[in-house]
């Protein structure tokens, strides 16, 4: 059986994985964060001690590091080596590795393979920077998400706030920034609108007219809803 699958990519702090997790447990769907696979890698090569522009040492290292998904009354879990590091890997230390490792391709390889057995196996939404043009090119629906840097920093800041966190809001801009460049530039699956996605700038949107947006187009390519798992408000 050929299952659904929506690929959302998009810059940080466009509310990619906010969105994906809405929308999955409203289709009955699994979510899929691949940022946080990108991040559990990032967390190895911390503890170990690599520098992120130690090519040979962190290429070394991807065979030592396992990383794993497991469901947990639907939400994800990222296993790195049998341990759930899934609470460890939100830090920006954490974010800044994943941002550089992300560029090198044994890192990439390893992760895009995980990534597509899922998809594979269950009706996914997966989130990331490369999911339409390579993980799941043959996505029934793809979005590009995006918003304007200021939005994206500002809603950011008040979740760092929200967390207790003090953050400058310029240097937020700043990082998102530089990540955006880096994402973008990179020479290995940057990121782009890819081929057939559509693009959803959420600067002056709700959460709500996000979700009924992307689950109009679903339905306009063919999603049957199950309906035990229809939500209040699907129309
Ligand atoms: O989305 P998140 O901020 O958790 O991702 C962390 C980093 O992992 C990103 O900055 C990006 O460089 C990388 N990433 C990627 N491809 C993906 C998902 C994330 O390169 N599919």
């Amino acid at each position: 059986m050929q299952h659904f699958n929506i690929a959302i990519d998009g810059p940080a702090g466009a509310g990619k994985s906010t969105i994906a997790k809405a929308i999955a447990s409203r289709l009955g769907f699994i979510y899929v964060d691949t940022g946080a696979m990108y991040r559990a890698m990032a967390l190895y090569f911390l503890r170990e001690g690599i520098q992120a522009s130690d090519e040979a040492r962190i290429i070394a290292a991807c065979e030592k590091a396992r990383v794993t998904i497991r469901y947990q009354d639907g939400i994800q879990k990222v296993i790195l080596n049998d341990e759930d590091v899934s609470g460890l890997i939100r830090t920006e230390e954490v974010g800044d590795m994943a941002s550089i490792t992300s560029g090198y391709v044994p890192v990439r390889e390893k992760l895009v393979e995980l990534q597509k057995q899922l998809a594979r196996d269950a009706d996914v939404i997966m989130d990331g920077r490369d999911i339409a043009s390579c993980v799941l090119p043959d996505a029934q629906v793809k979005i590009y998400l995006t918003a304007s840097v200021q939005v994206r920093a500002k809603r950011r800041y008040d979740e760092l706030r929200a967390r207790g966190e003090g953050w400058d809001l310029a240097k937020i801009k700043k990082d998102i920034q530089e990540r955006d460049y880096r994402d973008m530039h990179r020479e290995h699956s940057p990121l782009i609108q890819a081929e057939g996605a559509v693009l959803v700038d959420t600067s002056d949107m709700d959460i709500e007219q996000v979700i009924s947006r992307i689950v109009t187009i679903a339905k306009e390519r063919g999603l049957v809803p199950k309906a035990e798992e229809e939500g209040p408000d699907w129309k």
